[in-house]
């Protein structure tokens, strides 16, 4: 035990001492840690233990060669502000305690047994990134798609750049109320020349730049009370050029004389829907416009195909709900069909089991965990923890709780460090004998650089590489190290 206590006074940063260059301590007494995952979740922990522990080595293993999750893929190219949390990131990336390893899966290149072997703990973050399906009929029909896919086309997400979009259409259903459903249906209705100068892909603007999308219907199953989407969203959607908002003003009738009782911010954001139902045009729509309607009180029951493409979504058949004591959902008898010849789904998320050593809770898609421990020595962070729910600032802290769970546990021997671990030697040896190409932080810095010059040359502040092999090509040559 005193050996413990004297080596815990070498490892904690609560007892003051400075930080030390990474790899000179000795091994005993370098508690080794890896996370999966290179999203906020991943980069807001390693910032705390790097901060708190400054004898620790920390790695990240990505499966993509490229870093940042979804603020990369995720967040809308026409929010630059948002992604600047990289520039954070990149300063704890560039910390001599940290390793990043990209294109590296785990489940795939490696097993949760393995890391554990190397590591003293292990920190999972790697998201939930399946999508929620709805279990109608005809959702298999073309054009029937995941928002979240649909993001990621945009994005250039690798997975999902041959994504099959047509825009060739003039009616978008979007199944959802919460802020990727507004994003999405704010990228349909943006005027081209907003997006061009954005980081978006360069396959997705020329595919934008060609759509016929004239009306996008954003279908909430719940009233206005309900919307999971944030003001600052909605005030961009209703200031959008050349697109009118428009809204049934029966569906606030019941919401107005609740409006004073509402706490801040959802007054602040029912009394602008109120608003925007109040200038919503009655009559006949202006066709010149592009025009976007906030729908309520609708579930879909079905699609149909389109009479004239057969394999692809021409119509929906939508049931009326009523909201029930409880505020939820109950369907009537009333049915009515819309036409929509691109439906984006975007209900929600769901995260997958990595490995099948991972504690896992199928129902709800994610690991259990209290406050991220799943147990002293594995932890998760981000959306795996919580489901996908909240926003960066709220994944970020809820990723330094868990980055003090994993320093309390170090520091009280609850993880016991003071034996030492291989870290990364033993999985770079793992990885090179199963012929896996990884990428270190310089090597993205090269696909940084190409991306940015790339960009530079057509007025965007990056042209995304797109393509693992290619990005492969550019971060280690091509055919990989
Ligand atoms: C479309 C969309 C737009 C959003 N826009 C905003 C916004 O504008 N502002 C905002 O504040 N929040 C936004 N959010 C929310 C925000 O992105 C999340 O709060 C945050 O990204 C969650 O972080 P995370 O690290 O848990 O997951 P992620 O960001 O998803 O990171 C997970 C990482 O793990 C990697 N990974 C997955 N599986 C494996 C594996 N098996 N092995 C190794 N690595 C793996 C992934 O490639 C990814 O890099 C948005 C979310 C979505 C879906």
């Amino acid at each position: 035990m005193r050996q413990l206590l004297l080596w815990v006074g070498h490892t904690c940063n609560r007892l003051r001492i400075l930080p030390q260059k990474r790899f000179s301590s000795s091994a005993a007494s370098t508690p080794k840690i890896c996370i999966v995952g290179s999203g906020p979740a991943s980069f807001y922990a390693a910032q705390h233990l790097i901060k708190t522990l400054p004898r620790a080595e920390v790695d990240i293993y990505e499966q993509l060669p490229v870093p940042f999750g979804l603020v990369r893929f995720g967040v809308a190219p026409d929010h630059p502000e948002v992604k600047n949390v990289m520039n954070t990131f990149t300063k704890t990336a560039k910390s001599p305690q940290l390793r990043f390893i990209g294109n590296v899966t785990l489940g795939r290149d490696l097993s949760l047994r393995e890391l554990r072997d190397a590591y003293h703990a292990v920190l999972l973050a790697y998201g939930a990134d399946e999508d929620q399906e709805l279990g109608v009929n005809g959702e298999k029909l073309s054009n029937v798609l995941s928002a979240r896919r649909f993001v990621g086309w945009y994005n250039g997400l690798p997975r999902d750049t041959d994504l099959p979009v047509d825009l060739n259409v003039e009616e978008v259903a979007v199944l959802g109320q919460g802020n990727v459903a507004l994003d999405v249906a704010r990228i349909l209705l943006t005027p081209i020349d907003r997006l061009k100068n954005t980081d978006i892909t360069e396959h997705a603007l020329e595919a934008l730049s060609r759509s016929r999308v004239r009306r996008v219907r954003l279908i909430g199953r719940r009233g206005p009370l309900q919307v999971a989407f944030t003001i600052k969203e909605l005030r961009e959607m209703l200031a959008l050029p050349d697109c009118i908002t428009v809204c049934k003003l029966q569906d606030f009738e019941a919401v107005r004389p609740l409006v004073p009782g509402l706490e801040r911010p959802r007054r602040r954001l029912t009394e602008l829907l109120c608003k925007a139902a109040d200038s919503s045009p009655s009559g006949d729509l202006d066709e010149s416009k592009r025009h976007f309607h906030l729908v309520f009180f609708r579930s879909p029951l079905s699609f149909y195909p389109s009479p004239d493409v057969p394999h692809a979504v021409g119509s929906m058949k939508l049931v009326v709900n009523q909201l029930d004591g409880q505020q939820q959902a109950v369907p009537t008898a009333i049915t009515e069909t819309v036409q929509c010849g691109l439906v984006l789904r975007s209900i929600g998320y769901r995260s997958t089991q990595a490995d099948p050593a991972l504690p896992f809770d199928t129902g709800r898609g994610r690991v259990p965990n209290i406050s991220g421990v799943v147990h002293p020595g594995l932890y998760v962070a981000g959306w795996l923890a919580t489901g996908p729910v909240g926003v960066i600032l709220s994944t970020m802290t809820q990723a330094f709780g868990v980055g003090r769970a994993v320093e309390a546990d170090v520091c009280s021997g609850r993880v016991d460090a003071s034996q030492a671990r291989p870290g990364h030697t033993a999985v770079a040896k793992l990885l090179s004998d199963r012929g896996v190409t990884t990428v270190s932080w310089k090597d993205w810095e090269r696909v940084d650089a190409v991306e940015r010059s790339r960009g530079e040359k057509v007025g965007k502040p990056r042209e995304k590489i797109v393509d693992v092999q290619e990005m492969l090509a550019v971060s280690v040559g091509a055919g990989g190290t």
